[in-house]
């Protein structure tokens, strides 16, 4: 916690336009900090997407309340506004109180804050933004990290800014949730360090990951307008033989990962098979949806099913973008999957 943090913070408040930033250790721990500060707990439902990394679901039994499993837009990968509404009736009708949404930036792509919001007020709940992989993205031209109460970001390497081991954020634009994160990643501390007036946890991120961070977001800008550029080669490429993700006017994603939809899940086995043969790297994110996980499974749902978490899963991969990802390279993985069998 040394000057590099507090710098870094100022840095990364000023870049997004948040009020606050608080780092910690890592994207979970962010995410668990937010939901302690909120004081979420025993009998609140959380409402989170099924179809996400196990970190944004997993902090919320951690203090004691309820995830409930939302469905995505097919077309956005992010979470359903009819798909949350069915989600907080049935949570109610079953004696859970709902407190919280969870959107998340999903690839890099902010969430649909605005549909988001409006049934997040509407239900007099609050908000997390899990923006994880889409801390920097556009949403009406207004950056991550503002919309929500609390928005959390990691800096695992694979993230868009990512440091050189574990670390991650929060921002808010309350003075009262910024101290009280303050407090909470440093053991619930006082006015001073050893005077504990709450329970918190040890989350500290490290002054040599801050160092490289404060290096890397000075070129942040940059890779992101990079990332635009190899993301419009590959739609322009692609569009003809995949789903690709195409983003609409008032975002702009940051490309955490560039993912296609194949058209079923053969489809999408013998295309990566294609691939793989010619030495080209994929990843799919995320195989399986939360809600069908042996951790998840017990937990609620928006009870009409989660049908497009299933397909994405079941179809979806990413292929290599990286803001140093070079033209040739690029061509090179176009090459292979436009004679790749359909
Ligand atoms: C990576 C990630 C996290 C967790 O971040 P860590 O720094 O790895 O703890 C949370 N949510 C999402 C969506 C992520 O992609």
């Amino acid at each position: 916690m040394g000057p590099e943090v507090v710098e870094l913070e100022q840095q990364l408040a000023d870049f997004c336009g948040a009020k606050h930033c608080i780092s910690c250790a890592n994207g979970t721990d962010a995410l668990q900090l937010a939901l302690m500060a909120l004081g979420i707990g025993s009998g609140d439902a959380v409402f989170v997407p099924s179809f996400t990394f196990a970190a944004s679901a997993e902090v919320v039994p951690l203090t004691g309340a309820i995830p409930v499993f939302v469905d995505i837009d097919i077309e956005s990968y992010t979470m359903s506004g009819d798909s949350l509404l069915r989600a907080i009736a049935y949570a109610k009708s079953v004696g859970l109180r709902p407190r919280l949404v969870m959107p998340v930036d999903l690839f890099g792509r902010p969430a649909e804050y605005n549909t988001l919001s409006e049934i997040t007020i509407a239900h007099g709940m609050t908000m997390i933004g899990d923006s994880a992989q889409g801390w920097g993205a556009l949403y009406n031209g207004q950056m991550t990290g503002t919309f929500a109460e609390i928005t959390t970001t990691s800096f695992f390497p694979a993230k868009p800014l990512g440091c050189y081991g574990d670390g991650g954020a929060l921002f808010t634009d309350s003075d009262e949730l910024a101290s009280l994160l303050d407090s909470l990643r440093v053991h619930g501390k006082g006015d001073e360090k050893y005077d504990n007036v709450r329970i918190g946890v040890n989350s500290r991120l490290d002054t040599l990951q801050a160092a490289i961070l404060l290096e890397k977001l000075a070129i942040y800008a940059d890779e992101i307008a990079a990332r635009q550029r190899l993301a419009a080669r590959y739609n322009a490429a692609l569009a003809s033989t995949f789903i690709v993700p195409e983003m609409p006017n008032h975002i702009m994603s940051i490309w955490a990962q560039y993912t296609l939809r194949a058209q079923s899940s053969e489809h999408r086995a013998q295309v990566l098979n294609q691939l793989k043969a010619a030495g080209i790297p994929t990843a799919i994110y995320y195989p399986k949806p939360l809600h069908e996980q042996t951790a998840f499974q017990n937990f609620p749902s928006d009870p009409m099913g989660l049908k497009h978490s299933e397909i994405a899963a079941s179809c979806v991969f990413s292929l290599p973008m990286s803001p140093y990802l070079t033209l040739e390279d690029q061509d090179q993985v176009i090459g292979v999957l436009k004679t790749a069998v359909v």
